[in-house]
């Protein structure tokens, strides 16, 4: 569609000791350039500075203050929304092409700084060096595939036609869109909702999580750089008191594109549905929530590549992925066998510094990891505890360290099998055969992410046709979504499954205009 064929953007390999050895010189650098700097508010195209400031942390180190942001005023979101709406005026008409060559360029600017922009992210949040880079080359990949989509959703669609009529289906943006973002995908998931609604031609006011909000002022900057005109977007970060309900209720905000808790997106779907004083719409919101996600693992499955899958996608980032596996569901007969050879190789796994790339790093803050703490002691009364349970030794450092924790022969009620932790817990549970192994996976509210495991191709078939989930996955872990190519959102109480990265991602961010014309 004009761009040349599409690759993903391939991992660094930090095996490769030259490669290391870069990641290493950009901490150093980052630490240079950005530690202890207070950043600003974007405002109508303006740095502007807010009523008081707030400071990032150092999760691996709390005691460590990375560098700090502002606290926006009521009155600043107020102006942020009308500088979103007056630049709205203008991007609303720009050419698709043009809007597709400023996230080309913005790939191109990207990948020069991955290295930057993993080590600003691990000291964000904690993601060792393979995760920090596969979000970041995600977001390459955003840049590429939103570029090829702002293509394709620009010339409508047909229509069956009429003699004497020519009528046309248009698709045009809606107006102001807030995208607000969790912490966990600081780069990432900011910008896939920020390009999903500058794609389609609308503006945005960019409300990241109060945890990473650099990840987030650096990406527009580059956006910026890449030719985005300023006022394009609006960059507010603070309190929830501010920037919580009053951003939610706002009349001037046409649509809400959400990412995070379940708990925050009903409330947010609850809110928005009330039309407020002035407001000349009904707001759209698409919110994409928690998972509780399992592995099911049949007994003619590949126990080897389902253990190997299995610890990637519950420890990896210390299972803090909306996508991770926190319950594994094994037939009988392999139980025993695939649960030891999962111990095993988690066993392995060590905890310790994110920025000298250990396995798994801390969760986000302190508090984090208590929660996480009381669901495995208060758990351990009931089901067997395998793995984990002590605290990791990490010297000096003061963060939210947890074990990699795993639990066996978990009930289907039990809080283990149907509440989101978010930590690296992983339950196991026994089914009786593989129909019963799929009717467990089902036994959930949420619906995000599943994985499969077996070489029975009736089973699969079942699988397929029966597990309610949004990304399904078989013979492959349940974590490791690629814009463009694997559409991410889910089922149930897992969100709207608006699929961001998806073939009708777009479609969301606007609205179609039918015209008939007679001659
Ligand atoms: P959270 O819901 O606590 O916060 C998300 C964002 O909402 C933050 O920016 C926060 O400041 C903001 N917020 C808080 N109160 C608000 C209010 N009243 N109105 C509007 N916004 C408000 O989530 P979190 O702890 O940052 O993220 C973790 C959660 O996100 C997990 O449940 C995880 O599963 C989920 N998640 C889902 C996906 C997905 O694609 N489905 C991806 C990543 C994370």
């Amino acid at each position: 569609e004009g761009f040349l064929p599409f690759e993903h953007e391939p991992y660094f390999n930090f095996k490769d000791e030259q490669v290391a050895a870069r990641q290493r010189a950009a901490f150093t650098q980052v630490r240079e350039q950005y530690l202890g700097r207070t950043f600003p508010l974007i405002v109508n195209g303006q740095e502007v500075q807010g009523e008081g400031t707030f400071d990032v942390r150092n999760p691996a180190d709390t005691r460590e203050v990375v560098w700090s942001f502002q606290k926006a005023t009521p009155t600043q979101l107020d102006e942020a929304v009308k500088a979103a709406q007056a630049a709205f005026e203008e991007w609303r008409f720009t050419e698709p092409f043009q809007r597709a060559t400023i996230f080309k360029r913005a790939a191109e600017l990207l990948r020069a700084r991955r290295m930057e922009f993993n080590a600003v992210m691990t000291l964000e949040n904690g993601k060792n060096w393979a995760e920090a880079d596969g979000e970041v080359a995600e977001s390459v990949d955003h840049f590429e595939v939103f570029a090829r989509e702002a293509l394709r959703w620009a010339s409508g669609k047909p229509v069956y036609p009429m003699p004497d009529e020519h009528v046309t289906t248009v698709y045009e943006p809606l107006g102001v869109v807030a995208c607000i973002s969790p912490w966990n995908f600081p780069s990432a998931i900011p910008l896939g909702m920020a390009l999903g609604a500058l794609a389609a031609g609308n503006t945005v006011l960019w409300k990241p999580a109060s945890e990473t909000p650099l990840s987030s002022y650096l990406m527009i900057e580059l956006l910026f750089e890449a030719g985005l005109p300023r006022g394009a977007v609006q960059f507010l970060t603070g309190t929830d008191d501010v920037l919580g309900d009053p951003l939610v209720d706002h009349p001037g905000v046409r649509m809400i594109a959400f990412t995070g808790s379940k708990e925050i997106g009903c409330r947010i779907y609850e809110r928005a549905a009330r039309v407020q004083p002035g407001q000349k719409w009904l707001k759209r919101v698409i919110a994409e929530m928690g998972g509780k996600d399992p592995t099911v693992v049949c007994a003619d499955g590949d126990l080897d590549a389902a253990a190997t899958g299995i610890v990637q996608a519950a420890f990896g980032y210390s299972g803090q992925k909306c996508s991770a596996c926190s319950r594994v569901i094994v037939e009988e007969s392999v139980y025993d066998d695939l649960l030891a050879r999962v111990v095993e190789k988690a066993r392995g796994l060590k905890v310790g510094l994110p920025e000298e790339n250990a396995d798994l790093g801390p969760v986000i803050t302190q508090g984090s990891a208590e929660r996480i703490q009381k669901y495995v002691q208060e758990g351990q009364g009931r089901v067997r505890l395998l793995l984990g349970g002590e605290t990791p030794d990490v010297g000096e450092r003061v963060g939210g360290y947890v074990a990699p924790t795993i639990l066996a022969d978990v009930p289907a009620d039990d809080a283990l099998f149907q509440e989101e932790i978010f930590g690296p817990v992983l339950a196991f549970t026994k089914a009786r055969d593989w129909q019963h192994a799929i009717e467990l996976a089902n036994d959930s509210e949420y619906g995000l992410t599943a994985a499969f495991y077996s070489r029975d191709p009736r089973k699969i078939d079942e699988a397929r046709k029966r597990i309610h989930v949004g990304n399904l996955y078989i013979n492959r872990k349940c974590t490791g979504a690629l814009s463009g190519t694997h559409a991410f959102g889910g089922y149930g109480m897992s969100g709207t499954n608006a699929k961001v990265g998806g073939p009708d991602y777009l479609f969301w961010f606007l609205q179609t205009k039918t015209i008939a014309q007679r001659y």
